[in-house]
């Protein structure tokens, strides 16, 4: 058997990656990997946390204005977007090393630097060529922004976190998780934003209800939002502000300071090599690998948002793990995704479970609904008119859970709970079953009593 420098290399830094090298190393393998931004990838560095961060911030604004509720007197609240964008650095950067020194202290060999395939075996490396048994490439995804006249006056999520300024007035491209969760970021920390969608309804692929839903909350919360509107194309004003022409029903071109595209995300796979080894892309440039992640190269692997499948951080996770074990451990070992939970921090935010109503009635035929609205409790005192949404879909003739639904506060934090129940084969018996946990929002899960049944007409 030839000799290599390591038995996994692995490209990228990103949680998928990350993990595979200390679950490799664990296992003791050789490793070692390369990173050519920052350690944590776009969940730490420019997603998940960051974005995190910055929804508590804008929340403050809702919670201090519900505080006069309960008694409370409120000077008027003053916003510093440095001093926020100051704080998440110094939060990311603690992560960030917190990577680094993890995968160290695994006995990861950490490299800072662009890394290439050479061929199936072989890596360049800040100019130097090293060989592997295996090669993994973790190398996440990039924004996707369409080629419209302007075009380089947007910005993208890349760079939104690092705006030097708060921009007064936004307008958010997209109708997906990025561009509804910015939307509630920007609009709660004082800008005046308006999104504008191509589609009929926001989040294509969610829960129809759930789409409404939140529409007409964001409508509540001021934030205009266009449907069946695209960008035609983006103009430079003398004063720096960008003039923004529209399809659809804003028929004269919006003034704004900012323009964010959230437009989707594409594979990272430029400059990899991959094509010169061998390996085969799917028409996105997505990695196409099979259930244990193995390229058509059998000594290359891919996992997380790279093979363009869920992009999500505990996918990507899930995925490394699996890969690490496989290649190392006893037995090969696939990421099961079955039911995979996913939250959206809008304001309010979305917690979702399994199948949408939808799915379910083209795979099950005959379903139940059951579904609540109501005002969580905190408002009868805040006064605020925000209605929290339920819903649960169930199979008429197994009553089975197919899948839960939220909008409203918390829905992240009780959907994770629910996604076990539903997970092992929870039925609508079993929810009922369950006490109350009383007084909560996540309470009306199991107090759902009203049902529509929905039948497949074929
Ligand atoms: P999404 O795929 O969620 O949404 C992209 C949006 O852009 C859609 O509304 C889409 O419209 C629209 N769009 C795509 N192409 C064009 C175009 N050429 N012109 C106009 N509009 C266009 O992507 P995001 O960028 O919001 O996020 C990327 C991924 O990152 C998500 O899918 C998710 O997997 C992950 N993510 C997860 C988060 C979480 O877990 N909370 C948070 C943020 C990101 P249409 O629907 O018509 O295709």
């Amino acid at each position: 058997m030839p000799s290599y420098d390591y038995q996994l290399f692995v490209i990228g830094g990103g949680s998928g990656g990350v993990r595979a090298a200390r679950i490799a190393a664990g296992l003791g393998a050789r490793v070692a990997i390369a990173e050519n931004f920052r350690y944590g990838g776009t969940c730490v560095i420019r997603g998940c946390v960051p974005k995190k961060l910055l929804v508590y911030a804008a929340h403050f604004a809702e919670d201090f204005a519900d505080a006069q509720g309960f008694g409370w007197s409120v000077p008027p609240a003053q916003f510093s977007w440095p001093k926020l964008i100051e704080a998440k650095n110094k939060e990311i950067a603690r992560l960030s090393s917190i990577y680094e020194n993890n995968l160290t202290a695994s006995k990861v060999e950490v490299m800072h630097g662009a890394a290439r395939l050479v061929d199936a075996h072989t890596v360049l490396v800040n100019g130097k060529q090293v060989t592997a048994e295996h090669i993994l490439v973790a190398t996440g995804g990039t924004p996707f922004v369409p080629q419209i006249p302007g075009i380089e006056h947007a910005i993208t999520s890349n760079e939104v976190f690092d705006l030097p300024q708060l921009p007064k007035r936004v307008l958010i491209v997209g109708g997906g998780y990025i561009a509804v969760e910015f939307a509630g970021i920007l609009n709660g920390l004082g800008a005046q934003v308006t999104l504008c969608y191509r589609g009929e309804q926001v989040l294509r692929g969610f829960d129809d209800d759930v789409r409404t839903h939140l529409f007409e909350e964001m409508l509540k919360k001021g934030i205009t939002v266009l449907l069946h509107s695209d960008v035609v194309r983006i103009d430079k004003s003398s004063d720096s502000s960008l003039s923004v022409a529209l399809t659809g029903s804003q028929t004269t071109p919006l003034g704004v300071d900012a323009v964010l595209y959230a437009t989707g995300r594409v594979p990272n796979t430029l400059g990899l090599g991959l094509a010169e080894a061998g390996v085969a892309l799917d028409e996105a440039g997505g990695v196409t690998v099979d259930a244990f992640g193995q390229t058509n190269i059998s000594s290359i692997h891919a996992v997380g948002d790279v093979t363009n499948r869920i992009a999500l951080t505990p996918v990507a996770i899930r995925e490394g793990a699996a890969l690490a074990n496989t290649l190392f451990g006893p037995t090969p070992v696939s990421a099961d995704l079955t039911t995979v939970p996913s939250a959206v921090f809008s304001q309010p935010p979305i917690g979702t479970v399994g199948l949408t109503e939808a799915q379910a009635l083209v795979q099950y035929g005959e379903i139940d609904i059951y579904s609540s609205k109501f005002r969580n409790m905190r408002h009868t005192l805040s006064g605020r008119n925000e209605r929290t949404l339920v819903k649960l879909i169930v199979d008429s003739a197994s009553q089975r859970v197919l899948g839960a639904h939220m909008v409203g506060a918390d829905s992240p934090e009780i959907i994770q709970g629910l996604a076990i129940a539903i997970r092992m084969g929870a039925t609508k018996a079993d929810f009922d079953a369950t006490v109350a946990l009383h007084p909560s929002a996540a309470e009306e899960f199991v107090t759902l009593r009203d049902k529509v049944t929905r039948k497949r007409h074929d």
